[in-house]
């Protein structure tokens, strides 16, 4: 049976916060878990709960390995336009490097 993700509470939930890894909420954790995401100034996102398939994880995984590549990529391109703009003689270098 699903559980309430509070830890020390058994309550059924029945929201679940798509800010937080979809962690489940019952009606009394509601409250403070609306408290939480004020204190640390984050939206609070309640959702119908939808149960985790192993399809969902994947497509997570494959976004986190993209999200991956492209902050590599951006790192790349800011090193690449820090060493045009010091016109620095080693940006053949750098370019070489990543390749
Ligand atoms: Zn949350
Ligand atoms: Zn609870």
């Amino acid at each position: 049976m699903l559980r309430c993700s509070t830890f020390g509470c058994d309550g059924l939930p029945n929201k679940q916060c798509s800010n937080c890894e979809r962690i489940l909420l019952c009606e009394g954790c509601i409250p403070n878990h609306n408290t939480k995401h004020l204190k640390e100034n984050t939206t609070c996102i309640l959702d119908e709960i939808k149960i985790k398939l192993p399809a969902g994880r994947l497509a997570r995984l494959r976004e986190n390995i993209e999200k991956s590549i492209s902050n590599i990529e951006d790192q790349k391109k800011r090193i690449m336009s820090e060493a045009l703009k010091m016109n620095c003689q080693d940006d053949i270098m750098v370019t070489s490097a990543f390749e």
